[in-house]
């Protein structure tokens, strides 16, 4: 069963706001905006004009670097803008629900509260190093459940769920949208759920250039899907989703020279996550070290508080995520450089 099936029925052939660039007109005297016909003092050339709503190079430069087609492939306001697309047009308010782990990434049960979709959630334990048996998370699932939300490395916890990917996805299909959010994959040394597209028409993979390719601030985001699901996001999406200045900054990021030394630069912090991990590990007030195929760290502190204010007192900002269910006295702690790193070493020692 085609997934778009499984859309709002109050979407259903919703009709997207007819931008001047959607339009697809072209001509040289442009009239059809109301733009400025003068570019701004000081401001680069064209940003006077609207941008285009899936700027053509930074798509196709997405689509190569993800090894999928283009017409899989929306790209927003980071992946947070997907999340948020995907909630608004899949749950109907006050019926419908989304499944999803915890602890996780908070972004999830936010959108969905926003969204008036309920949270479901499996707990993982810390005791079992937070596997997942895929089966109790589909005993969640319901008739009503339009999105399973995985998160694979998970944040903020940091193990890998993809083995449960092919398991879900089958089991979901025709029945609610399988999202894998892999904000952190390039991490893992572990392929992308992309892979496994053509297999299954219910399967969303969020991809980033936020973390591993050094864009948080220009907030570039991927969803990936089949062709009619990202269209559908695409048909709901802002008009104008992608300022010039952030498609610019990832444009220049996914040059292949820049690419290398993305490459670089992760091979690095994955170095530096099994030294501070370590290390860590060795302090005598750390009870645990989760293993992590992210760009961070958990640790269970003897007082994750006091740990807090010694990192803090150092000028250190760690992130506190005791507040997520069975993470009492739990840190997450991003790699940094090696300097970095070194001075949280020496802070917590
Ligand atoms: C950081 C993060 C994101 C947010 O990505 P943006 O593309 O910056 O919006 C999404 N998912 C997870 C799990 C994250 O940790």
């Amino acid at each position: 069963m085609n997934m778009l099936a499984r859309v709002r029925p109050d979407l259903a052939g919703f009709q997207p706001y007819a931008s001047a660039r959607r339009s697809g007109l072209v001509g040289t005297i442009r009239l059809n905006a109301n733009e400025s016909p003068w570019s701004g003092d000081g401001c680069p050339t064209g940003f006077n004009r609207y941008p285009d709503p899936q700027p053509l190079a930074l798509r196709s430069d997405l689509a190569a670097l993800y090894g999928v087609a283009e017409d899989r492939l929306w790209t927003g306001r980071g992946s947070d803008e997907a999340i948020d697309l995907l909630l608004r047009g899949f749950c109907r308010a006050g019926r419908d629900n989304v499944v999803g782990l915890a602890p996780s990434f908070g972004m999830y049960r936010i959108g969905a509260q926003l969204q008036g979709a309920e949270y479901r959630t499996l707990a993982l334990r810390a005791e079992a190093d937070f596997a997942l048996d895929p089966d109790r998370l589909l005993a969640l699932a319901d008739a009503d459940t339009k999105l399973v939300i995985l998160c694979s490395p998970n944040n903020p916890t940091g193990e890998l769920h993809h083995d449960a990917i092919g398991h879900l996805a089958q089991a979901l299909a025709g029945r609610a949208l399988l999202v894998v959010d892999e904000a952190y994959i390039e991490f893992a040394g572990i392929p992308s759920t992309t892979a496994l597209l053509d297999r299954y028409e219910n399967l969303v993979v969020l991809r980033t250039l936020s973390k591993a390719h050094a864009l948080a601030g220009a907030r570039i985001g991927s969803l990936i899907a089949h062709a009619d699901v990202a269209r559908f996001i695409g048909s709901i999406a802002a008009p104008y989703p992608l300022p010039l200045p952030c498609v610019a900054a990832a444009v220049a990021a996914l040059e292949p020279v820049a690419l290398e030394r993305t490459h670089a630069r992760i091979a690095t912090l994955v170095a530096e996550r099994g030294q501070l991990a370590d290390a860590l590990a060795r302090l005598p007030r750390v009870r645990r070290v989760w293993p992590s195929a992210a760009n961070f760290v958990l640790a269970r502190f003897d007082n994750g508080p006091a740990a807090l204010e010694r990192a803090l007192a150092a000028g250190i900002v760690l992130r506190d995520v005791s507040a997520q269910p069975g993470l009492d006295d739990c840190l997450r702690i991003t790699v940094g450089s090696p300097y970095e790193n070194e001075a949280l070493l020496e802070a917590l020692a």
